[in-house]
């Protein structure tokens, strides 16, 4: 019977938001951040998280202008087949910005080519622990937002961490190490990404005066909510 129950606690029927209907949520392993996965879409929490605050702080989304900054998975297939205005872009180093590799636009986050506040939502998923000079990117996302427009993004936030940590950064046109190399899974270099900033709740600091913040973290299981670095970030520009 006990391993029975154990067996059970790895399945939670609940909806899927990206879904919008009711699914089965099952853990394939014990990292729920990449593991906890709803049986249709095969969503990860953060994904589901994103798409979930979407729905409460933004309703409307379907309606407005939504570009996505290096998507991949399920939620940026959904947000595609449910915005007519979405668009999104990837960073590809040999190519010149604001023009397309394979169909898709090269846009730098710390230099963007969009017009100034021309963007409703600009949404960036495990993107800014691999940005060089996140003031810099930030400041961007902030000048291409209308104003009332949001930047709402996933990061992992390190709750135990007081204060930020850079782990490299940019000397002399050369990556510099400040702490051993660590690197994620990119969808588009088989290299993986350089984590640059491991982020405490002091990523605040990053934002100007103009962006009112809202960190959100809700765990529920009847979402598909749970799972490590679950907070997702919500930069309103005033
Ligand atoms: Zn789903």
């Amino acid at each position: 019977m006990g391993a029975d129950n154990q067996e059970s606690s790895k399945v939670n029927s609940g909806y899927c938001p990206i879904c919008e209907k009711e699914t089965y949520f099952y853990e394939k392993g014990n990292w729920l951040r990449d593991e906890y996965l709803c049986l249709y879409c095969h969503s990860i929490p953060r994904e589901r998280a994103l798409v979930h605050v979407l729905n409460q702080f933004e309703n409307n989304w379907r309606n407005l202008i939504i570009h996505e900054s290096s998507p991949g998975g399920a939620s940026a297939d959904y947000l595609k087949n449910n915005c007519k205005s979405y668009t999104d872009s990837h960073f590809f180093p040999n190519i010149n910005l604001g023009e397309y590799y394979n169909g898709v636009r090269c846009e730098n986050l710390e230099s963007l080519t969009f017009d100034s506040e021309s963007i409703d939502i600009f949404i960036t998923q495990d993107v800014f622990e691999h940005v060089m000079n996140p003031i810099e990117a930030f400041k961007e996302i902030e000048r291409v937002l209308k104003i009332g427009g949001v930047h709402i993004f996933t990061v992992p936030i390190y709750t135990k961490l007081d204060k930020t940590v850079q782990r490299a950064r940019i000397v002399n046109n050369e990556v510099e190490h400040i702490l051993e190399p660590d690197y994620h899974g990119n969808p588009i270099d088989k290299n993986g990404s350089l984590v640059t900033y491991e982020y405490g709740l002091d990523i605040t600091k990053f934002f100007s005066n103009a962006i009112s913040t809202t960190i959100y973290l809700e765990k529920n299981r009847q979402l598909g909510l749970d799972g490590e670095f679950l907070h997702v970030l919500i930069c309103r520009k005033n």
